[in-house]
């Protein structure tokens, strides 16, 4: 069986994440860098009226300072109103004829609204696919993908006269550990200070297993499920507490058990073939699923996701929190556990300090001492940052001088959320094209697919556009499309 791998997707209903943080990111993100620079544009014309306020500030000070009646305030207030009623008229004048001032007032208010208006419609259709039950987004996004794209039985990418088939379509929606204990500066009186994480599992397993008891209803004529669907743990360290630091309360959930309930069988698998087919094994399980996550036990996630925004610190100064993601990466390592990390200065950012902690630099001192570490840092380090981008590459062509190979062997990168257009695939060649022909040739080996979806949807419409952007883009020739969504995400996800 051929897979197509979105090796980096999310599956979330709005009790999740901390709202706060979304409309955070969907500001910081979205809004802001879209409305700002229409406001630059019209700044100018603005300019002449911050001059006369200039002006204002310092005549009133100076009258203060020169009388002490309060008949001077009262003097000062008609003088502030004055010069604001003349700014006013100088910009009137300015704007010359009825016509061009029309023209100009009304330019500024469609471009601003249109904006406001694709942004709006985009966050509709986030949250309209947040507040649908997991099982129907997953139906919903099948059918999307039947309706949209040259999909019979299987699914076709083609290119210089040949093609490529994908019979299934593995979906690894990454749990985010949204459990603040420490969730960042913020001015209002409350905040989130807690969310359990076994309530984001049970609901993303209920998904799961209504998506496969419940697509034949929806989905007619095509009885095979398109996804399957391997889910990724999410674990932040700092929520959690170690056996071995003596904390033996029954007040925290420990970081031992955690690993152990979830991977204990995973140092068993020896080869790609043993993990896959224990991985498979637990899919017949989901119709049967009763909704208690202990029924389930190993093998049901793939892997472990890190989110640095939301404030786990990869390579922690305090010894305690030292230990604790020592004993996690010694855990992966030792039992092949693939771990997904955010990499961007963006995403949930819930306190600027967090900002670093995503940093591929940070990431390097993790990986020099457990440089066999299966990693994969999201985003190839946002579009938004040369720097970071720049290191990821330097990283995966590092070579070890005294065996000659490459340094770290299991360190990879994914392009999610990039191709949410086309231009982001031009980017991409641009910056391959950069290197020579043996470093080019390795980055590619080393980038995975990813749509970030359903995040993605704030800048695209459905899961199906963002495929197409990837199927149809020509920046990239077959073979190294095949490699980032099927024989890279394999070799990531499965003991390559
Ligand atoms: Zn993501």
């Amino acid at each position: 069986m051929r897979y197509f791998y979105d090796s980096h997707c999310h599956m979330m209903n709005l009790s999740h994440p901390n709202l706060t943080a979304i409309i955070k990111r969907i500001y910081n993100d979205n809004v802001k860098p879209k409305i700002k620079p229409l406001l630059l544009k019209y700044a100018k014309t603005f300019k002449m009226a911050l001059v006369v306020f200039l002006f204002v500030i310092p005549a009133v000070v100076i009258m203060l300072l020169l009388t002490d009646q309060i008949k001077v305030i009262k003097l000062a207030l008609y003088f502030i109103s004055a010069l604001l009623l003349g700014s006013f008229v100088m910009l009137y004048i300015k704007f010359g004829n009825t016509e061009k001032r029309e023209k100009t007032l009304s330019q500024i208010q469609s471009s601003v609204l249109d904006k406001a208006k694709e942004k709006l419609g985009n966050v509709m259709n986030l949250l309209a696919i947040m507040e649908t039950d997991i099982g129907d987004c997953l139906i919903q996004m099948e059918e999307d993908l039947r309706n949209n794209l040259p999909l019979n039985s299987s699914l076709v990418i083609s290119g210089n006269g040949e093609k490529k088939e994908y019979e299934k379509i593995v979906l690894t929606p990454l749990i985010m550990d949204f459990g603040l204990k420490d969730s960042g500066k913020t001015n209002l009186t409350y905040k989130v200070r807690w969310k359990p994480i076994v309530a984001q599992v049970e609901d993303l397993f209920i998904g799961i297993r209504d998506y496969y008891r419940h697509r034949n209803d929806y989905v007619k004529g095509h009885p095979e499920p398109l996804f399957q669907i391997i889910p990724f743990m999410g674990i932040n360290t700092k929520n959690y507490t170690m056996r071995a630091h003596g904390d033996n309360s029954g007040a925290s959930m420990k970081l031992e058990d955690v690993l152990k309930d979830n991977f204990e069988e995973f140092g068993n698998d020896l080869t790609h073939q043993q993990r896959r087919k224990n991985i498979d094994a637990i899919q017949i399980k989901w119709k049967d699923f009763n909704g208690n996550i202990e029924s389930i036990g190993s093998h049901c996630f793939l892997g472990i996701k890190v989110y640095p925004p939301l404030g786990f610190d990869p390579w922690p100064e305090n010894s305690k929190e030292k230990d604790k993601v020592r004993h996690m990466y010694k855990y992966c390592v030792d039992n092949n556990i693939p771990i997904t990390a955010h990499c961007s200065p963006g995403g949930f950012l819930v306190d600027k300090s967090y900002k670093e902690f995503s940093s591929p630099f940070k990431w390097e001192s993790v990986l020099k001492e457990y440089r066999n570490l299966r990693l994969n840092l999201a985003h190839f380090g946002g579009v938004e940052s040369e720097g970071w981008r720049r290191k990821i590459a330097d990283m995966i062509l590092e070579i070890d001088p005294k065996t000659g190979h490459y340094t770290y062997e299991n360190f990879y990168t994914d392009i999610s959320y990039q191709g949410v257009n086309k231009k982001s695939y031009h980017d991409l060649k641009a910056f391959l094209d950069t290197f020579e022909k043996t470093s080019r040739r390795r980055l590619v080996e080393r980038i995975i697919f990813g749509t970030d979806f359903m995040i993605n949807l704030q800048d695209i419409s459905a899961y199906s556009a963002y495929l197409n952007y990837f199927f149809e883009t020509d920046t990239l020739t077959l073979e190294e499309k095949d490699m980032l969504c099927n024989k890279n995400a394999e070799r990531f996800l499965f003991l390559g």
